[in-house]
């Protein structure tokens, strides 16, 4: 790509910027990709001075069918940072357990409402909400920079190490340089594609088909889940509307894609009889998003001048709903282990040593680990038995016993709600 050598100073953070075809700026950090994962970081770095371009691919954070749960961790987090009550202030629900109807009567695997927090539930919370939140929190720093509509294309490479990105936004192509990128862009990263870093990945035995329906004031409140006759059906309360997901066994969606919307309304409607008569609008498959779950961890999330982050070096199997949480928590450790050696970049003008950033995998590869075998565990005794019974389903003794064995409990809440080895700020 072309260069030019005339630059024009820019506000803020002494970056610059040529007039031509391809506009080069710096920064300290460029972090690539604008969801929880990346939007937080660069809240963190922004925070403590260091210069921080945030890229994000898509013109704005409307997002549909994604993940709109904050954990405890998240809003302890949240907290520490002092921003908890005014995000609390954006209209959200709360959900404090997870209660499963199932052909047996309803059970309650997960409670948190007896964790010791301040937040003793889920905050469900639009995503776009969310991440406006964080980015206008970033934007009181003079060190931040978002620019929004960037598709980062290629790494900018030199002596083995990245240097910086290369995007494409409305006016052309531009370049960043940075003493370290970070790839936040989630489970198809194109970062770390071009990084050719590799995720081994494991298929979990199923997929989700996500849409909408209108929710009445009178509705059940918060999480609903329902396992009968094979299938499994979630609704997620969103004030006005209900996000539903209907689970199917993997692979199966153009088998019932070929039988018509009908026959998912109908299978969704047996489940759900309750609500049966709201599917009415739901008249083609546009309105109907399939997330075709996997599970995956990259064997490294680093190279010289590259960290991974978020669902670009681990994708969570959607059982329990924790990878916003780990998104962020990654965020939190990266924010901890880097702020120092980007301040030494950033005066000094030298690259970030590679152990720092073999020190943020560190940290946060067992909690990814434990929690995906435990992810693992869950689909192949209770979601893969649930799919395949057709009949009716129980769910397993140990599952069904652990909510009256008062100190395992609050094993599941706990889990759910922090993970493992929960990152604080520092
Ligand atoms: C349908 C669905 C439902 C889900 N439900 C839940 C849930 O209930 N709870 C939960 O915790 N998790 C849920 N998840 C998972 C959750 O959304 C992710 O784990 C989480 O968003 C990961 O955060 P992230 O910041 O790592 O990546 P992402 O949120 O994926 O963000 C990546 C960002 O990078 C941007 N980007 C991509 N490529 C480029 C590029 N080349 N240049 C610049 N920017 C780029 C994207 O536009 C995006 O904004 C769900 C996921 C899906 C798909």
């Amino acid at each position: 790509m072309a260069k030019t050598t005339e630059y024009r100073e820019r506000a803020g953070a002494g970056r610059a910027e040529p007039r031509g075809a391809s506009r080069v700026t710096r920064t300290t950090c460029a972090v690539v990709g604008g969801g929880p994962g990346g939007a937080v970081l660069a809240l963190l770095l922004a925070r403590k001075g260091i210069d921080v371009t945030l890229l994000e691919a898509h013109p704005d954070f409307d997002r549909e069918f994604r993940g709109d749960t904050l954990h405890p961790s998240v809003m302890e987090i949240m907290d520490q940072l002092g921003i908890a009550d005014r995000l609390l202030r954006l209209r959200h629900s709360k959900v404090d357990r997870f209660t499963v109807e199932t052909d047996t009567g309803p059970f309650t695997p997960a409670n948190l409402s007896r964790l010791k927090t301040k937040f003793p539930y889920i905050t469900v919370m639009p995503q776009t909400d969310f991440l406006e939140f964080i980015v206008a929190e970033a934007e009181k720093y003079p060190s931040f920079r978002v620019v929004m509509g960037a598709r980062v294309r290629e790494l900018v490479e030199e002596d083995g190490a990245v240097r910086g990105v290369r995007y494409e936004d409305e006016d052309g192509p531009h370049e960043v340089r940075a003493a370290l990128v970070v790839g936040a862009d989630g489970r198809g990263s194109r970062v770390r594609r071009l990084a050719g870093i590799e995720p081994v990945k494991t298929s979990p035995p199923m997929d989700v088909l996500w849409f909408k329906f209108p929710r009445e004031p009178e509705d059940a409140e918060g999480l609903v889940g329902r396992f009968a006759r094979g299938h499994i059906a979630i609704m997620l309360d969103r004030n006005d509307h209900w996000q539903a997901g209907y689970v199917i066994p993997k692979g199966t969606f153009p088998e019932l894609r070929h039988e018509g919307i009908g026959e998912l309304k109908r299978q969704f409607a047996g489940l759900i009889p309750e609500y049966a008569d709201r599917l009415e609008h739901l008249t083609d498959w546009r309105k109907v998003s399939l997330l075709s779950v996997e599970s995956s961890r990259c064997p490294t999330w680093h190279r010289p001048g590259l960290l991974l982050i978020g669902d670009a070096a681990h994708v969570m199997s959607p059982v329990a709903g924790v990878g916003i949480n780990y998104a962020i928590q990654d965020a939190v450790s990266a924010g901890n282990i880097l702020a120092g050696p980007l301040r030494e970049s950033q005066a000094r003008l030298v690259a970030v040593d590679e152990r720092h950033l073999a020190a943020v995998q560190r940290r946060r590869e067992l909690p990814t680990r434990v929690i995906q075998a435990l992810q693992a565990q869950v689909q192949k005794n209770v979601l893969a038995p649930a799919l395949g019974s057709g009949g009716s389903f129980s769910p397993p003794l140990l599952l069904r016993l652990l909510p009256k064995i008062p100190i395992l409990r609050d094993v599941p809440g706990r889990l759910i709600g922090y993970g493992v080895w929960p990152s604080r700020v520092r």
